[in-house]
């Protein structure tokens, strides 16, 4: 009988792969498993195992497996059924799901991969502009092929970039089919077992009298070693002896010295401490930690709504002890790590070894060692810290899934496939687990405090900082009104300036918040009004002046600045609007005693520069810090009394069904970082229309009337979370092509589908990298079946691509956009 496999591949295709195996194959594979298959002319992609089955496919002739990768499933079966889900929801292929949920290292392909090279730091001003591309693509993503970096600075032949990052050795290549994940090694040396009676030892000291190197070697190694039989590393010998690598390879050689190896876990902690105690709860934690057990009786899923430094972190330790203890495992996801450092080393020294941190800026190794740990329960992997992506991890017993800062955007994926939710797919995998899914935030998503509402959630909440801190005094201040008086200077209104003043003088610390990087957004010619555009995208470049650019936040193209207007040749160019660079110049003019530092996305590129910052102003070595929204995301500095908002308008008025929710939610957060010890902190919001409701709400703190209005006006507009949306964009560079297929694919779904369809529509920056966008969006009542729905989309999607002109249309969809 012929025995066959069914194999997802990592690609954009709908069905599974069948591949044909020999009968010893076929008692040894199983679902879960990995192999690598030929596909196509010349291609050779790892797959994974969906079904091993005896059935031949019935149109085409199945071809042999070129290499079995796995012993044991590397994928559980629970996993393969979330990815189903997730994409069947979020309408992406199952392949696609695979190739973002397991680390690139598992998924190798006959094509050449870049990396990184970690070893190095990069001087970002000595790389030319495609260079700069690559490397700041690569610090997103570890790994690119190379036919994605041609993408990436839009051109074919990449071969000299690449030639000159791995001349200047920033990148790495990996040209080999198959690289075996290897454990790190560390090399150790002990004495050789021929010396090791006292008699032999005394006479090896004696003959090495001539060779006064190689005995000082030796007597550090005694010395390192003391009475106990810990391992010597080379390097620690090698400092110790301050000796070289040679002299110790002599002795190796010899005979005198023996070298051995022990595997060496990447990802481990400096920390050897014992573990901390975790703190007690006050009244109202406490009461909060019974609520959420007594809820998670009945409702799986509770949220708990905890003022700004309520301490809810704490909450979540106590939960996370009774989980372990029980000998479950524990996902906490993070809507972004890097920014986290505080929280981590936190629960380090709760947990120690038992948690593992899964992060896409570790190595493909290091998450290939996480994933391991994770599917053989380790213990030292029992709790996993991670950002989205840790939610692919195969947990074999998951008890407890945590989603801190549930509101935030960042947990849903926009790009590329599979764009979906991390919070929701935690709640769909704890399900799956029966596990137990506690969603935290100061200021709940619309969708999570609506869920309460209807009775599906479990809910708790605490009202007051912990210590009885007083909430931030907030204060609205109108700069129309200030600049109608002229009583601005630069962005700062009087009071403003008069409170950075103070704290100054008390010696507090000081965070400024305007959500724009750069210097201005853009350069404006004051005679003919010219403003420079990307020649690849529909946006206006932004002004740096650091660097001395005109930027694309889009697609990263960069210019020097010029001196005169490129239109009319004027040389009276200004800024207009203004980002953070900007006020980081004011403050140093205005203050010019304080020491003043930035974060934004252009001061924190590179693995440890968030930290960096953060210890910085922790270590109080700053007393003014500029960022962008960044700031907003749990940091919890002790000596920070006044938070200024520099413009509450450009949140309030962006183009977004959620702008009011979010400039709420960023403006609480952003808030909560002032005062967090006993005295009361000051926050600051300047807005030329200081009389807003949301403005009005978030000094008020009056979450429920904010929740009450936006609710009605998603209900009157049909927005989520009472509808639910399918945003549908069409790409594609050739404008005509692209706006006829979108009318085709628009009129197509109204002919067939009884919901609300608008537009097609452009966005706001209709064209980026050369491709233009259009969009539709596809509104579904709740008494309209999601399913149904997207089975009509399908279909029509199928049609579509039968009409040749529009097959090379892309067609993006994205469910639930936020
Ligand atoms: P949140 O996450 O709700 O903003 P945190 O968990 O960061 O608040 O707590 C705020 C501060 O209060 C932290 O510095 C934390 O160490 C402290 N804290 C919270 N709960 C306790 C407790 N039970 N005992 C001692 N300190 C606590
Ligand atoms: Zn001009
Ligand atoms: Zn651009």
């Amino acid at each position: 009988m012929a025995n066959f496999i069914n194999v997802i591949l990592p690609i954009p295709l709908e069905r599974h792969f069948t591949y044909s195996i020999s009968g010893e194959e076929a008692l040894i594979l199983r679902q879960g498993m990995r192999v690598a298959v030929p596909f196509g002319k010349s291609k050779i992609y790892t797959g994974l195992i969906s079904k091993v089955h005896q059935t031949p496919p019935e149109v085409y002739e199945a071809k042999e497996i070129h290499q079995v990768l796995d012993d044991t499933p590397i994928v559980t079966q629970i996993q393969l059924r979330h990815w189903q889900w997730i994409a069947d929801y979020y309408m992406c292929t199952l392949g696609e799901v695979v190739r973002s949920a397991l680390p690139g290292a598992f998924l190798l392909e006959s094509e050449t991969l870049v990396l990184r090279n970690m070893e190095v730091t990069v001087d970002e001003l000595e790389l030319g502009d495609n260079e700069f591309l690559v490397f700041e693509a690569l610090q997103h993503q570890s790994v690119l092929k190379v036919h994605e970096v041609a993408a990436i600075v839009d051109r074919k032949n990449v071969m000299p970039i690449l030639h000159r990052l791995l001349e200047k050795n920033i990148i790495k290549l990996k040209e080999e089919v198959y690289e075996q994940y290897k454990p790190k090694l560390v090399r150790y040396v002990r004495l050789g077992n021929e010396f090791t009676s006292d008699l032999a030892l005394e006479k090896l000291l004696e003959t090495l009298k001539r060779a006064p190197k190689q005995s000082q070697v030796v007597l550090s190694l005694f010395q390192l070693q003391g009475n106990t039989m810990k391992p010597i590393s080379i390097a620690d010998l090698e400092k110790f002896s301050g000796s070289s690598s040679a002299i110790i390879k002599a002795l190796v050689d010899k005979g005198i010295l023996e070298e051995y190896f022990i595997r060496k876990d990447r990802v481990n902690y400096d920390n050897t401490e014992e573990n901390l105690e975790t703190k007690d709860l006050n009244e109202y934690q406490e009461k909060a930690l019974e609520d959420i057990s007594q809820a998670f009786e009945d409702k799986k899923v509770t949220l708990l709504k905890g003022v700004t430094s309520s301490g809810k972190t704490e909450v979540y330790v106590k939960l996370i002890d009774a989980c372990i203890a029980k000998n479950k495992q524990v996902l906490y996801l993070l809507p972004e790590i890097a920014l986290t450092t505080q929280l981590i080393s936190r629960l380090q020294e709760y947990f120690g070894e038992n948690i593992a941190v899964y992060h896409s800026k570790y190595t493909v190794q290091e998450r290939v060692e996480a994933w391991n740990n994770v599917l053989h329960d380790k213990q030292k992997a029992q709790i996993v810290i991670g950002a989205r992506s840790a939610l692919f991890l195969p947990f074999q017993n998951l008890g407890l899934v945590i989603v801190d800062e549930e509101h935030e955007s960042s947990f849903k994926q926009f790009d590329p496939a599979p764009r979906y939710h991390a919070r929701d797919a935690a709640i769909v995998l704890g399900k799956f687990h029966d596990a137990d899914v506690l969603l935290g935030s100061a200021t709940p998503s619309i969708e999570s405090y609506y869920n309460v509402q209807l009775g599906k959630y479990g809910y708790t909440e605490i009202n007051r900082r912990f210590g009885n801190v007083l909430m931030p005094d907030m204060e609205l201040v109108d700069i129309k009104e200030a600049q109608r008086k002229r009583k601005m200077k630069g962005h700062f209104s009087e009071r403003l300036l008069e409170e950075v003043t103070q704290c100054l003088d008390t010696g507090e610390q000081i965070i400024l918040f305007q959500n724009r990087r750069g210097y201005a957004p853009i350069l404006e010619c004051l005679t003919c009004g010219h403003t420079p555009q990307c020649p690849n995208c529909d946006v206006s470049l932004t002004y740096h002046q650091y660097r001395k650019q005109i930027r694309c936040h889009y697609c990263g193209h960069h210019a020097a600045l010029p001196e005169s207007c490129q239109a009319c040749g004027s040389p009276d160019l200004d800024t207009k609007g203004f980002g953070t660079e900007q006020i980081e110049e004011e403050v140093r003019k205005l203050f010019p005693e304080a020491k003043v530092g930035r974060m934004d996305l252009d001061t924190t590129r590179g693995k440890h520069a968030y930290e960096k910052i953060i210890t910085a102003f922790e270590r109080q070595e700053m007393d003014i810090l500029i960022g962008t929204q960044m700031l907003t995301k749990g940091l919890d500095f002790r000596h920070v009394s006044l938070v200024g908002v520099m413009n509450a308008d450009a949140l309030l008025n962006f183009p977004d069904y959620r702008a009011h929710e979010r400039s709420f939610q960023l403006l609480t957060q952003v808030s909560g970082r002032a005062g967090r010890t006993k005295k009361r902190g000051k926050v600051i919001i300047q807005s030329y229309n200081p009389y807003h409701q949301i403005l009005k709400q978030v000094t008020t703190s009056d979450y429920e009337a904010m929740f009450n209005e936006q609710l009605y006006e998603r209900e009157q507009y049909r927005y989520p979370p009472t509808n639910r949306i399918i945003k549908i964009t069409f790409k594609h560079k050739n404008f005509n092509i692209l706006n006829e297929a979108a009318d085709w694919f628009c009129g197509a779904l109204k002919n067939n589908f009884g919901g609300t369809v608008l537009g097609p529509e452009y966005p706001p920056v209709a064209r980026i990298r050369n491709q233009y966008l259009k969009h539709l969006l596809v509104k579904i009542g709740k008494k309209e079946s999601l399913a149904t729905t997207k089975n009509n989309i399908r279909r029509i999607e199928k049609s579509f691509n039968a009409i040749s002109m529009y097959r090379s249309v892309r067609v993006i969809y994205n469910v639930d956009h936020i």
